[in-house]
């Protein structure tokens, strides 16, 4: 099925103009570092970058995985730059950034799955912007014994890793991970370190039923995970799996009421919300409250 659904109204996005977003252009560019925020083509940068809330990622460009719904180049993988632990700390400082969210490409070529380039990242930024809360959106470090728990004495604020999707679709969209693991991932944390917060995501409009979605919830509140986000699913290119259908307004609004009943404590369901996005204001709120 080539079939491509025309984008609805409520999906299209402004061009990023704003004079916030040339300053974390220029911070992002002078110091040579890699954002999910471009490399996904996220259709919230200009909001974001305006507001100087970026997403780093970490450990290169390129992916040992090819996930059918994510942009980022799959191939063979850089080496591990050492000095990028420094570089996003000297940015985190120069933006002056209350909440940071640092993500990675999966490297199932490393030993440790960039386990401890993690831990650098989160040490370096700790040192040098003490009050920044960080929060890491993890790859799923499938077969990399004790990798986990090596992020988790880091102590991130916020330890997120997405679901992505339903069970039933992981073979076509997510062939490579498993869903159980995931989910295991994330109830690890809370075991080891009730302290941390966890978070997972959703994209919707790949072909679940809402039935599957309210489980996907039941099985992320029975693993203790804290906050949820759910998306809308773009594709990014013809190559990728094709929008089975826009999910509407209303409907996220249904997902973040019964998100919000089952005990989530912070949850954002909308067409444009991805892993990252109010990152730092919804827990800037929740630590107020
Ligand atoms: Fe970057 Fe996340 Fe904002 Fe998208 S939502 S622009 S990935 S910070
Ligand atoms: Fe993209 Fe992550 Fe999948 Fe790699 S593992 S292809 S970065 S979603």
């Amino acid at each position: 099925d080539t079939e491509i659904l025309r984008k609805p109204a409520w999906i299209r996005v402004k061009a990023p103009t704003s004079k916030g977003y040339a300053e974390t252009r220029k911070i992002v560019k002078d110091k040579g570092l890699v954002t999910v925020c471009e490399e996904a083509g996220c259709p919230n940068i200009g909001e974001c970058w305006e507001k100087s809330h970026a997403t780093f990622m970490i450990l290169g460009e390129i992916c040992t995985r090819a996930c059918a719904f994510c942009n980022v180049a799959t191939g063979l993988p850089q080496n591990v730059d050492a000095y990028e632990p420094t570089k996003i700390a000297e940015a985190v400082k120069e933006m002056g950034l209350q909440h940071v969210v640092i993500t990675s490409v999966d490297r199932d070529d490393l030993k440790d799955g960039g386990a401890q380039h993690f831990v650098d990242v989160i040490n370096a930024i700790r040192s040098s912007s003490p009050k920044t809360t960080i929060e890491i959106l993890t790859p799923d470090f499938l077969r990399k014994e004790g990798a986990v728990e090596t992020v988790i004495d880091a102590r991130p604020d916020v330890f997120n890793h997405n679901l992505e999707t339903v069970p039933r679709l992981y073979l076509s969209i997510r062939p490579g991970a498993r869903y159980y693991h995931s989910m295991r991932l994330l109830e690890r944390v809370k075991e080891r370190d009730p302290s941390q917060f966890t978070k997972s995501g959703l994209m919707v409009g790949l072909g679940e039923t809402k039935e599957e979605v309210m489980q996907v919830m039941d099985d992320m509140r029975s693993a203790g995970i804290d906050f949820l986000t759910i998306g809308q699913y773009l594709q990014p290119t013809r190559k990728h799996a094709a929008v089975k259908r826009f999910v509407t307004p209303e409907e996220f609004k249904a997902y973040e009421t019964i998100a919000k009943a089952k005990g989530f404590l912070l949850v954002s369901a909308s067409p444009l919300t991805r892993s990252s996005y109010h990152a730092d204001s919804d827990f800037a709120k929740l630590q107020m409250a």
